[in-house]
């Protein structure tokens, strides 16, 4: 039952908070896994500071299970970058990453894998229908990929969630990829090859809550778009020109008082300009100010997460905490120890 070298298929999911869903998870995921690599094949589970005793549920499923891999960050580092360390230690020919709250059913790993025997790089799900989710998230959802897809010159296509399998090529892109602000989706269109959509039915969640509230939402959909598009740092030449013919016409209109010799009426005209090209000012100082705020966040180049432990078998390994930004090779190496480390307890254990 030992896993061999090299998985076929790796399963990423990264958790929040997921204890409930846990054990469903991996009962599915591991099913679906088996029936389409065999044992060869592992499970990278990724939790990113949970509170609700998930890590000892995942170290259980780590122990039990020799595919499963449980991978503790630091702290909470958010959805993108817990799918990013996942992706970084997964050492399948693909990768696949999905939720652990089951809306997305681990069973199509299968057909996934078919696509990409017929050639695909990447097959990503594509929801045909949001089961459970509140009008309010579908309707901001479509707007805001209408939005993104007009300002990026990056075809990103609608419908889609982080819900894919993936190449070890593409992964391999997207590990190169340095950015703190992560839009996976997008970095996978990015890098182009063939990419094939699998249209599913999105599931309501198997237990507990979304771990996106709005204002985690509205961040998300701000990183997307700066880090998509510079078209709103445009927005201030637009403004600066329709204001430039506005105040033309406003010097012809004043001259023309000016000369008619009433001039000093007009206070809440001045008044009214005064604070509307104020309002127009800030507003394009803010939207300059997102994207120096994350160019600083960039320049600083910190890691992207800080692994605390990795849990393969029964034992515990700690991780260099450059890891994520070490060559593929030393990576592997890195993994290989302890991946043998992990074998080698399990061995020893029968023995006993
Ligand atoms: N998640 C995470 N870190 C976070 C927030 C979410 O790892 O800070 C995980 C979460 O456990 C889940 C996935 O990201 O596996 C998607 O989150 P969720 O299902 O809450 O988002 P929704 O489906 O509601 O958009
Ligand atoms: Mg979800």
């Amino acid at each position: 039952m030992t896993p061999p070298c090299q998985p076929r298929v790796s399963i990423v999911t990264p958790c929040f908070n997921e204890a409930e869903c846990l054990a469903e998870f991996h009962a599915r995921a591991s099913a679906a896994a088996q029936a389409a690599a065999g044992d060869a094949h592992e499970i990278v589970i990724v939790d990113d500071g949970s509170s609700d005793g998930g890590w000892e549920i995942m170290t259980a499923l780590a122990q039990r299970d020799p595919h499963v891999v449980a991978v503790r960050l630091m702290r909470n580092h958010g959805h993108q970058l817990a799918a990013t360390a996942g992706l970084s230690l997964a050492r399948g020919d693909r990768v696949m990453l999905i939720d652990a709250d089951l809306q997305d059913p681990p069973e199509l790993l299968l057909p996934m894998m078919a696509a990409m025997d017929a050639g695909a790089e990447v097959v990503y799900g594509q929801r045909t229908r949001r089961e459970a989710e509140t009008w309010f998230k579908r309707v901001t959802a479509a707007a805001f990929y209408r939005l993104l897809g007009r300002m990026s010159g990056t075809p990103i296509p609608r419908d889609t969630g982080d819900f894919r399998l993936m190449s070890r090529r593409v992964v391999e892109v997207l590990g190169a990829m340095p950015e703190r602000q992560r839009f996976l989706r997008g970095m996978v269109s990015w890098v182009g090859g063939r990419q094939v959509a699998l249209p599913y039915e999105r599931r309501a969640r198997h237990a507990g809550t979304s771990k996106y509230p709005l204002a985690k939402m509205i961040r998300f959909a701000a990183d997307a778009l700066t880090s998509f598009s510079t078209s709103p740092l445009r927005v201030a030449t637009w403004f600066g020109l329709g204001a430039a013919a506005l105040a033309v016409l406003l010097l012809g209109y004043s001259l023309l008082r000016w000369v008619q010799g009433g001039t000093v009426s007009g206070w809440s005209s001045l008044m009214a300009a005064m604070a509307g090209f104020s309002a127009v000012q800030l507003i394009v100082l803010g939207i300059i100010g997102e994207y120096l705020g994350r160019l600083f966040q960039e320049v600083k180049g910190r890691p992207l997460f800080i692994v605390d432990q990795v849990v393969a078998g029964q034992a515990a390994h700690a991780l260099p905490t450059d890891f994520a930004r070490l060559p593929p090779q030393a990576r592997q190496a890195t993994w290989e120890a302890i991946r043998e480390a992990a074998n080698t307890n399990r061995a020893a254990e029968h023995a006993a």
